[in-house]
């Protein structure tokens, strides 16, 4: 086992007996426990309401790795670093018996002080456990103090903002750590390799070459057990405000000058700041929402949202969003960004294209239609590259034939490539804050997205309906149509349709 870059943390995670915890979170510590990269000095104080014991609490954890991960190798040595309190958020008798444990483990696992504190609970908690951790002395340690936070992180900005300033109460902003898990994802990293790392693709990377640009993330699901939070969320806020708007700033940003987390965060704030605001009348003309009606998804006959439970049968709540951005900057003056996200959508799939422009005269016109280049770029569940080019169909004429260069990320790093939550984990322990969202970031893109949801929330007529089984209703096919382009076909697109 290489101890070199294991790590020395206790973990305190909030909400430790929930999903999050159990789907995400401990199957990414096992999977860095195996590696090597958290060995003897760290352990993990598991806190919830349920008054476990912590051997039903290493037993839950025991289950969570054979239900995700399988393999269940060093299981006891694992499971015998968690420990569970029993506790209530606002209850500072809770905080106090807790900081007893926490200086127990430390000096048990000669943990030099060093504790990240993981809200994996519904946000209205986030503000009062930060308060707590403070008032009731667990942030008065010698090592270091991370916090970290799940999404939502706000409702909107001024939620956002109030959320801000209790939690800078008890942490700065470099212990804070802001989780938008898309940015562990292994293809949205790879966006600035591709970018940055190619002497070929940065000289086109802008108005001149690239006639626009296309960001789909859409899930066969409906909303599941998630409708009362999704109800006063919907998919503007549960997707747009986070992770499309940091896909687009990463493709968007320019290089930075070093690759440090000041560096790169200061360049993609700068994209939000040339984000053109959308408001009033013009919502209408560069944003499309929708709603899942009944439908079919992989022969199955689903219901329609409003139909879904614990959801109002007269909800307006977007299911589906689509817009137009324009980053107002010489780079991207002109150049569409288009992006898409929805639930019950014919495939379940997060593409990027980029489209490039046609090339100024076609000299195999009259064969057949020249194929514009793009390059797609597969975040999941496929993760890769493709390129479409044109080049000659065999045979004796100069009849040009599609082809597509593909990567697959999958082939080349197999089962071994780390699951977002794990990759993030491991930053935070390492204290590299570059994959999480910085306030200025999660400032300005609420700013941005408030006034499309105030111009909605203001509308009386009825939220446009989609078939589910469909990629989103008919008004997303004409905001792109209006400008010349449409949206390629994802599964067309897909890995294995390559060449
Ligand atoms: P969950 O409802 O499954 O779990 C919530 C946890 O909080 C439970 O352990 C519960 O016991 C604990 N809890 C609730 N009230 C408490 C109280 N008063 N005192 C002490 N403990 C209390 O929620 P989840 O799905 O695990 O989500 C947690 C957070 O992660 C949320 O902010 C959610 O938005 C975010 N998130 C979840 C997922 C996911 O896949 N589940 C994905 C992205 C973000």
């Amino acid at each position: 086992m290489n101890s070199n870059d294991s790590s020395t943390s206790l973990i305190m995670i909030f909400g430790a007996t929930g999903d999050l915890a159990k789907r995400k979170l401990y199957p990414s510590l096992y999977h860095l426990y195996k590696k090597g990269k958290l060995a003897d000095h760290f352990a993990v104080i598991g806190t919830a309401r349920r008054p476990w014991s912590h051997e039903e609490f290493r037993e839950n954890i025991k289950d969570s790795i054979h239900s995700f991960v399988g393999a269940d190798e060093q299981i006891d040595d694992f499971s015998s670093h968690f420990y569970y309190q029993p506790h209530d958020v606002t209850d500072s008798d809770s905080y106090i018996q807790l900081k007893t444990l926490a200086e127990e483990l430390d000096t048990k696992y000669s943990l030099q002080g060093n504790r990240i504190f993981y809200l994996a609970m519904a946000p209205e908690f986030f503000g009062t456990i930060a308060d707590h951790l403070k008032a009731d002395g667990l942030t008065d340690t010698t090592g270091f103090k991370r916090l970290v936070i799940e999404k939502p992180f706000g409702h909107d900005l001024e939620s956002a903002e109030q959320l801000n300033a209790q939690i800078r109460q008890s942490f700065p902003e470099e212990e804070i750590y802001r989780i938008d898990h898309y940015l562990g994802k292994a293809m949205v990293q790879n966006i600035e390799v591709i970018r940055f790392a190619n002497a070929f693709f940065e000289p086109l990377w802008n108005n001149r070459y690239i006639s626009n640009i296309q960001i789909t993330s859409s899930e066969k699901l409906g909303v599941e057990e998630r409708a009362r939070y999704y109800e006063t969320s919907g998919a503007l806020r549960d997707m747009v405000q986070n992770h499309m708007l940091q896909m687009l700033a990463l493709l968007a940003m320019e290089p930075p000058i070093r690759l440090t987390t000041d560096e790169i965060r200061s360049e993609k704030v700068k994209v939000f700041r040339a984000l053109r605001p959308i408001e009033g009348n013009e919502v209408n003309e560069y944003f499309v929402r929708g709603q899942y009606g009944p439908g079919t998804i992989d022969k199955n006959e689903v219901v329609g949202y409003r139909d879904e439970m614990n959801v109002d049968p007269d909800s307006q709540t977007e299911t589906f969003v689509a817009g137009k951005l324009m980053i107002d900057n010489f780079r991207w003056a002109g150049v569409p960004f288009y992006i898409r996200t929805g639930k019950r959508m014919t495939t379940k799939s997060t593409k990027i294209v980029i489209q490039f422009k046609d090339i100024p005269m076609n000299l195999y016109n009259n064969n057949e239609q020249l194929q514009p280049n793009l390059l797609v770029i597969h975040i999941q569940p496929d993760e890769g590259i493709t390129l479409h080019l044109n080049a000659k169909k065999s045979g004796q004429n100069m009849q040009t034939n599609p082809v597509k260069l593909n990567f697959s990320n999958e082939g080349s790093n197999g089962i071994n490539t780390p699951e977002a939550y794990e990759k993030l984990l491991y930053d935070c322990l390492h204290g590299d804050a570059t994959n999480f969202t910085h306030w200025d970031e999660v400032a300005l893109s609420w700013k941005f997205v408030d006034k499309i949801s105030e111009v909605w929330e203001q509308t009386n007529s009825e939220i446009p309906k989609y078939a589910s089984g469909t990629m989103g209703p008919e008004e997303a096919e004409k905001l792109i149509e209006n400008d010349g382009f449409f949206w390629w076909n994802l599964n067309d697109l897909d890995v294995e349709n390559c060449d």
